[in-house]
Formats: C-alpha cells, structure tokens, sequence
C-alpha cells in the first residue's frame, strides 16, 4: 500500500469538519507558476472516511493540476477515488487534509456558506442518475431557469438564457417538457443546460453517460464538448467509456486516491502530410517525487518492496531488487 501524501501529518478522524493540514517544506506555498494559473489546483489532497471503526482512505495524497479551458477525462476502477476527488470539487464534500482550489476559491477553507456560494455559481455539477438532476414537475426550461434564481438576472433575461442553453445543446424541443417525456440523453444534456444556468467556470460531471447506451453517451458527451469550445468552460468528466476518454486531449488515470498516469493526445503530420492522433502515457510524478509504476510492469519483473535506480545522462532505470544490480552483467 502506497503512504498517504500528506502522511505525516495527522489526519482528524471526521474529515469534513477538520482543517486542512499542513505538511512538509513548501506547504505554506502553493506549488509554481502553473499551480497560480491553473483552474483545478489539488495539492496533497487526503479524504479519510470513518465510520463503525474501519477507516478508508479514498484520496491518499492526490495532486492535480487542470488548466482553464481544458476539458479532461477521469478515469479509474471502481472505488479508485474518482467520486470523492468530484465530490470535493464540486464542493459538496471537504478534505481531510492537504489543499485545493478551484477558479480561485480555497474549497479546504471554506465556510459551509461559502461552498454554497461557489455551489451556486462557480461550478456546475452532473450526476450519473438523469433522475437526480432535474426536478421532475418541471419542464426543461423550468429547470435551467431554476439555479438562475440566485443570480442577478431579469425574468425576461433569464428565459433568454436558458432558450439559449437548450439550443446551444440542442434540445429546443424538449424545452416544454418534464423529464419523463425526454429520452435518457435529452434529460443529460437538459441537466448540463441546468449545470450551465449561472455561467459556472468549471462543469463537472460524475460518469454522466453511465446510464445511458453508446450512442446516446456520445450525444451527451458532445454537449460536454459544446460546453467547453463554444462556452469556454472548464470541463472534468469521470468516464468509464473509451470511446468519450479517447476523444480528449487529456486523461488523467487514478488509482488508489493519487493521480497514477496521464494519457495525452495530439494530432501531428507525418511525411506525407498525413494527420495522426497520437496517444502517449505518462506516469504522473509528484513533488515529492513520488512516480506510480504500472502494475503490469511491477508484476512481470517481480519487483516487489524496494527497487534499484540508476542515473543515466537522460534517463532513469529501475531494477527489480535481487542480487543482480546496475552495473552488473545483466546491463547490455
Ligand atoms: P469511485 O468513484 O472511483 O468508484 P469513490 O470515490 O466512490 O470511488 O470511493 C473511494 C473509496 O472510498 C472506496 O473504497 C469507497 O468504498 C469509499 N467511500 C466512498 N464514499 C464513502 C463514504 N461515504 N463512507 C465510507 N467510505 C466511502
Ligand atoms: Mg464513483
């Protein structure tokens, strides 16, 4: 099992109510420049959840950091900490140690009437159960208009804005209906309508297209893409889907509560002027400098408990710990 990351420090047992703990050098900072820029900032971030005695420790120090105007996909087993680390984002649920912020707002800090604020009108939020995002007395534009509310908006303004929504995410025709005559897919792409009423910086949503079959997925995945080019929002998705995680840039892998890999895209022109999708993994190293290796590589070279590191001038080599080591005649 891997240490938790912010380990040292100890950590309250009821979680929501304890403050965020510092720990180790530099955590008086946030981490660099690209930290100061970004959108998502998670530095070291531990939720322990206690109950009846057993303790779990769904995030175990995770880092994490999204750029404004990304849209990422979340992936991971079940029970990896995808829905705690959204959760916590979303600001429904607070951290029991180590930092987070997102569009600026300190979330391990907040106060419970400022979560409501940030709720309300910095992120959206989606459910994978349709059902639990709309209200169902109301009509799809009853419901984008319902979050509005809250804000500054006329009446009249308001109607606008939530016409737009709908048309912009392609279900004008469902805009007098209640979620029991829309489809599976127009009650998600209502339900991102509703998420997008007060023009929130970052959209989140929790395996939106979990319940739905493929094509129907990929519809609301393309509201989700809308969502990001056309309204310039921040969008992480948790997805189990390949085909939605194969169709952004980037795909950020969890397991056991920490970041373990990054699978970016690009596209690029080979010699014949060609354009390629090219997919590359990556395994995400901490500033601790903490790196997760593959399991399947872990396991085909039995490494186990410790292993060996060799410098090279642009490389590092990792050696299962036996007798044989770096420098010896197993080394071409
Ligand atoms: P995922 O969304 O990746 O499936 P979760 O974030 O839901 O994972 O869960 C991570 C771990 O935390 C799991 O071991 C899960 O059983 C546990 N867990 C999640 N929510 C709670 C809770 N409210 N109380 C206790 N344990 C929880
Ligand atoms: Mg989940």
């Amino acid at each position: 099992m891997t240490e938790p990351g912010a380990g040292a420090a100890p950590t309250a047992g009821t979680g929501a109510a304890s403050r965020p703990v510092a720990a180790g050098p530099g955590a008086g900072a946030w981490p660099g420049q690209a930290a100061a820029d970004a959108m998502i900032v998670c530095d070291r971030l531990v939720r322990i959840y206690t109950g009846e005695g057993i303790e779990v420790q769904a995030l175990q120090g995770l880092d994490l950091l999204i750029a404004e105007g990304e849209l990422t996909a979340l992936v991971g087993a079940a029970g990896s900490g995808k829905s705690t680390l959204i959760n916590i984002l979303a600001g429904l649920d607070a951290p029991t140690a180590g930092r987070v912020r997102v569009a600026g707002h300190d979330l391990a800090a907040a106060t419970a009437k400022e979560r409501l604020a940030y709720r309300r009108g910095v992120v959206g939020f989606i459910w994978q159960q349709t059902s639990r995002n709309l209200l169902s007395y109301l009509t799809a534009r009853q419901n984008v208009m319902l979050p509005m509310r809250f804000g500054s908006l006329r009446r009249r303004e308001r109607t606008r804005r939530a016409d737009f929504l709908l048309d912009t995410l392609g279900i004008t025709h469902c805009a007098g209906r209640t979620p029991e005559r829309m489809s599976g897919g127009e009650q998600q792409r209502a339900a991102i309508a509703t998420a997008l009423a007060n023009q929130p910086r970052v959209l989140l949503a929790d395996e939106p297209t979990g319940e739905l079959d493929s094509a129907t997925a990929q519809e609301v995945f393309s509201a989700l893409q809308t969502a990001n080019t056309e309204l310039g929002t921040t969008v992480l998705v948790v997805t189990h889907d390949p085909a939605v995680s194969s169709q952004v840039r980037r795909t950020i892998a969890i397991r056991d509560g920490r970041t373990s890999s990054e699978t970016i895209r690009h596209t690029a022109t080979d010699e014949h002027g060609r354009t390629e999708l090219h997919a590359r993994e990556y395994a995400v190293l901490d500033r601790a400098g903490r790196l997760q290796l593959p399991r399947e590589m872990i396991e085909r070279l039995s490494m186990r408990d410790r292993v060996q590191l060799e410098e090279e001038a642009d490389h590092i080599g990792v050696w299962p710990d036996d007798a044989d080591g770096p420098g010896t005649e197993r080394r071409e």
